[in-house]
Order: structure tokens, then sequence, then C-alpha cells
């Protein structure tokens, strides 16, 4: 496979291939950028179909991350990092220690956090082998203290982002009796139905799974629907919260809704898509601008946690949105292309 020529290594600093022989490690860890800082972003672990598939995810997703800190801001660089395996199967302590111990040879060019397949408390046990590892601290809370799992800050910033487009697209402050359909109700978007349905919100969710679908319905007294129905709903805000690639050719024409604004990552299946959504007069929220908060959470972890500050830093995606909607509103370009553009100015500057 030819690493150089795919068009997903563009402008990546570093990749490392890693692997240990007697706990069956097999990993990439991809520096995009480091200009704003160490690189910092999630590792994986996934079982991959083919060597070059986790190629390309972990490129793609080490860009994406430059991009998502240098529009939030932060003095970070852009990394990301796979393992390949079943999580369920493949992974032990010995194949984590091992990961570890690479991380600790790049001597904090990469900083790893959990993501699929990895936990907080994979990260608290590589801690015996690294010091690059990112995530792991409790926080104080509404609720007392939470883990450094950074979901409820995702959440939360993605809620200031369906406010922010809701005024931009709709002209109003307040999202009382407005009508959003939830995709997905995992980490993050069970709390974010939560904090739509204190704010007055009519809510339709969906998942694949049973369990999170009954709470949702009972808790948050949601209507649930099919996956497949949650397209199109007559909505005001469809917010894709489960997985990526989901605004596509046979999805865009079934949307009712006004405004896209979810935290799934990777939401557009192609960059022509976004260009697709604005004919519509849909208006979208770049994914990455909007579902900054966990990145925001982790690296306030890393300068010393001030409650105060984080949710100063998580409202400030209001901001970002709004530099976006307004530049993509006097170019008349996609709000994707206009955010990629931002961030790029942020991080080559
Ligand atoms: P999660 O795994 O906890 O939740 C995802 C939910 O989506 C699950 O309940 C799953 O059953 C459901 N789902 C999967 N496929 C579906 C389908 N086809 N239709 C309907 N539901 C489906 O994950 P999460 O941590 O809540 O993250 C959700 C999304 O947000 C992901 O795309 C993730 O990459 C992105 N994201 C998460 C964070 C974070 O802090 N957790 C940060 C940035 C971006």
């Amino acid at each position: 496979m030819a690493v150089f020529s795919l068009s997903d290594f563009a402008d990546h600093e570093q990749v490392v291939f890693v692997s240990d022989d007697k706990s069956g490690l097999k990993a990439i860890i991809a520096v995009h950028n480091s200009n704003l800082g160490p690189a910092l972003g999630g590792c994986r672990m996934w079982p991959y179909a083919s060597e070059e598939e986790a190629v390309r995810d972990v490129l793609r997703l080490s860009r994406g991350m430059t991009y998502k800190s240098a529009m939030a801001r932060l003095k970070l660089g852009g990394g990301k990092s796979v393992i390949i395996g079943n999580p369920r199967t493949d992974k032990t302590p010995a194949l984590l220690a091992a990961f570890a111990r690479a991380l600790e040879q790049l001597n904090g060019r990469y900083i790893a956090a959990e993501d699929s397949g990895t936990s907080v408390a994979d990260m608290k046990y590589m801690t015996q082998f690294t010091r690059h590892v990112a995530g792991i601290h409790d926080k104080p809370s509404d609720e007392g203290t939470r883990s450094g799992d950074p979901s409820p800050a995702t959440a939360y910033g993605t809620f200031v982002g369906i406010q922010t487009a809701v005024k931009e697209r709709l002209g109003r402050d307040s999202l009382e009796g407005l009508r959003v359909a939830v995709q997905g109700v995992g980490n993050v978007g069970f709390d974010l139905a939560r904090q739509l349905g204190e704010a007055g919100v009519k809510l339709w969710v969906t998942d694949i799974h049973r369990e999170p679908l009954v709470q949702a319905g009972k808790e948050l007294g949601a209507t649930v629907v099919a996956p497949e129905e949650i397209f199109g709903l007559d909505v005001d805000v469809f917010a894709p919260c489960a997985l990526g690639a989901i605004l596509n050719d046979s999805t865009i024409p079934q949307l009712k809704a006004k405004i896209v604004a979810g935290a799934a990552n990777n939401q557009l299946a192609e960059p022509r898509h976004g260009l697709e959504l604005m004919k519509r007069g849909i208006l979208y929220a770049p994914d990455y601008v909007i579902n900054a908060g966990g990145i925001i959470d982790v690296y306030h972890e890393r300068i010393g946690f001030e409650r105060a500050a984080l949710i100063r830093h998580i409202e400030g995606i209001r901001d970002n949105l709004m530099e976006v909607f307004e530049r993509a509103r006097e170019e008349d370009r996609p709000t994707a292309e206009v955010a990629d553009a931002i961030a790029e100015e942020r991080f080559r500057r």
C-alpha cells in the first residue's frame, strides 16, 4: 500500500506504525499537524477489515482533530491513533501496556484519549507506562463529580450550538415549543435530549438499541421512532448523535428539518453534501465546530481544571458557529466549506 500518495495523507507530519509480537499489538499513530501544540486525539480500537482501512481511518480522523482544535482555539494540534483488533476479545493489559510504551517513545508529540473501543479506565491503566494520555481525571459537576468522560461537555456544546443555529435560521432566542429529532441516544445524545427537553423542546428519538430508547421515552417523554423514520420527520432540527456519513444522497432528500445540528463526527458522506443541504435551505452546523465540547473538556484537564473557565470555553462554540454562519451567508458558500477555511486560517497562521 502506498501511504504517501493517499489523498488522506495530505500534510501529515508523522505516521507511526507500531507492533508488538508478544501482545499482538498492531497500531497506527498519526500526527497531522502540531503548529498550535501537541497532537491530541482519541485512540480507537476496531476490528478493521484491512490494514488499508485502518490507515485511511486514522489519517482522516487525525486531520479532523487539527481542524476541530484550531476552530475551538485550543493550543493543540491534531492527531489520532487506531489499534487494529476487537476491543471485546483482543484488548488485554499487555496490549495496552505495549501501546502506552509506544506513546511514551513519541515524547508527547501525540497524546491519546478514549474513543470507540477504548475507555477512561484503559487510559488510566496506561498512565503506568506513559505520561501522554488525557481525559483521566474526575471533575466537579452538577451532580458532585464526574469521570474523565468528555460526553457531558460534548452534549452541552451541542445544546449551545443548536440554540445558535435556531437563532440564525429561525430568528428565535428560545427553543420552547420547537420540534427536534435526535438520532442515537447514547452518551451524548441522551444528555443532549435531556437538556432540550428541559428547554421545552418536543422530542423524537431513535436508536438501534432498545434500552436507551425505553429510558428516553420514560424519563424524557420523547416519542420513539424506528431508525429509518428519523430522517423524514416534520421537525425543526435534526440532531445526528450516532454515526458518520448520515447526510448522503438517500437521506438528504427525506429531510424536512430546517437545521441539522448534532454531535456525530463526519456527518457529511462527501463534501458535496454540504452544498446539497445549502441548496435545500437547510442550515448545517458543521460537526467539528458544534461537537468540540469534548476536546475542550480534555484540554482544560491538562491546563488545570476550573469549571467556570471550561463552561465559558464551551459556550465559545456560539461565537465560532456565528462566525461560520455569517461568513457562509455573506459568501454564499456551504457552512462546512467556510468552517474549513476558518480553521485553516487558525492553524496555518
Ligand atoms: P455512543 O456509542 O454512546 O452513542 C451512540 C448511539 O447511537 C448508541 O446508543 C447506538 O446504539 C446508536 N446508534 C448506532 N447506530 C445507529 C443507527 N443507525 N441509528 C440510530 N442509532 C444508532 O457514542 P457517543 O459518545 O454518544 O457519541 C455519539 C457521536 O458523537 C459519535 O459519532 C461520536 O463520534 C460523536 N462525538 C462524541 C464525543 C463524546 O464526547 N462522546 C465527542 C465528539 C463527537
